[in-house]
């Protein structure tokens, strides 16, 4: 079901356009350690919604990330409240499996008499009472744009921006090949509409911190490829984290230098987490190697050309079963 007909997506945007406009309150969520698309959803399906008077929670396990804070309405993205909130529907955006909500979301969601699961990831299960899953979709951002004006809702500066910085990241800045001529329609709209395209670019790729190119010093220090130049990977241990003053947000969208190297078919991020666990990003730049069906050996997901892992440690296991199960991947294609 997850690549759509155009007549199904019609349905479901009319089966949804239904309940937020029967409904009163929702509560918006996105996935834990969000981008740039899970908080930019958030904001821009919760600042329409408000300015249809509804009454909105926008909340996400982690917060919003210092680099996000620069969009308008970003400051109303809170972190989960104690006590679950009283409200009609739940709505999860961009986010693969219902535990990537993270516990505590779960627990503020924990009221809700519907749930609404808005997604773009192959991998998602369709965990809500509704479920717009499309796979084809290059960011949820998109999926909402599409659902925004085809219910003719209000479509405020804050939703405007936050749209477009939800494909942007999710695309490569537009260049992905899940960037299609409806993306760039959709960009031109919003332009129309009054988005500066150069603020927003500025305020989304030129405003790193300092310690991020620090960062990118220490990991092409444990910089590795295979022999064949196929597979190429770096890994963040404890002590850079500690001793750089790291956030989770310094490394969004490093992992595209290696992707960037002629000949590398994957490229992997290895990354211990504070809690113990070890996190896996990878890439493919090649139709054939789907990280997505790793991914998924694993406990994780996202994309056949991006997608996900948190799992137990140590790193250097991690890395030995990880590395294997894509060069078994590797060895399958030319
Ligand atoms: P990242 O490498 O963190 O940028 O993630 C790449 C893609 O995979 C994104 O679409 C994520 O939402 C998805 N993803 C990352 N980690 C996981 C996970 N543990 N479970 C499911 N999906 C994931
Ligand atoms: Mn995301
Ligand atoms: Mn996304």
């Amino acid at each position: 079901m997850s690549n759509m007909t155009e007549m199904n997506k019609e349905g479901k945007f009319a089966e949804i356009g239904k309940i937020l406009s029967e409904n009163e309150s929702f509560l918006l969520m996105s996935h834990v350690r969000p981008d740039g698309d899970a908080i930019g959803s958030e904001i821009a399906l919760g600042f329409s919604l408000k300015a249809m008077g509804k009454t909105v929670y926008m909340i996400n396990e982690d917060g919003v990330p210092e680099s996000l804070t620069f969009l308008k309405g970003s400051g109303e993205v809170t972190t989960p409240p104690s006590e679950p909130l009283d409200v009609d529907v739940a709505i999860a955006l961009d986010t693969a499996t219902k535990p990537r909500l993270g516990e505590n979301s779960l627990h503020a969601a924990s009221k809700a008499k519907l749930w609404l699961n808005i997604d773009h990831h192959l991998s998602n299960p369709e965990y809500g009472d509704v479920n717009l899953i499309d796979s084809v979709s290059p960011a949820t951002g998109q999926i909402l744009y599409d659902l925004i004006k085809f219910l003719d809702f209000p479509l405020p500066e804050e939703t405007r921006d936050s749209i477009y910085v939800a494909v942007s990241t999710d695309t490569g800045s537009f260049q992905y090949g899940s960037t299609t001529a409806k993306t760039y329609e959709m960009a031109a709209d919003l332009v129309r509409e009054g988005l500066q395209v150069g603020k927003i670019n500025a305020d989304t790729y030129d405003n790193h911190p300092y310690r991020r190119l620090e960062l990118m010093r220490a990991l092409l220090n444990t910089l590795d490829i295979s022999e064949d130049g196929r597979l190429a990977h770096w890994e963040l241990k404890d002590e850079t984290r500690i001793s750089l003053e790291l956030v989770p947000d310094d490394s969004e969208g490093l992992i595209d230098l290696i992707r960037g190297v002629s000949g590398v078919r994957v490229a992997v991020f290895f990354e211990e987490l504070e809690d113990g666990k070890i996190r896996v990003s990878m890439r493919s730049k090649d139709k054939a190697v789907n990280v997505c069906d790793v991914a998924l050996k694993f406990g994780g997901g996202g994309h056949a050309m991006a997608a996900g892992i948190r799992m137990e440690g140590p790193l250097a296991a991690a890395k030995v079963k990880v590395l294997a199960e894509l060069e078994a991947a590797l060895s399958q294609v030319a």
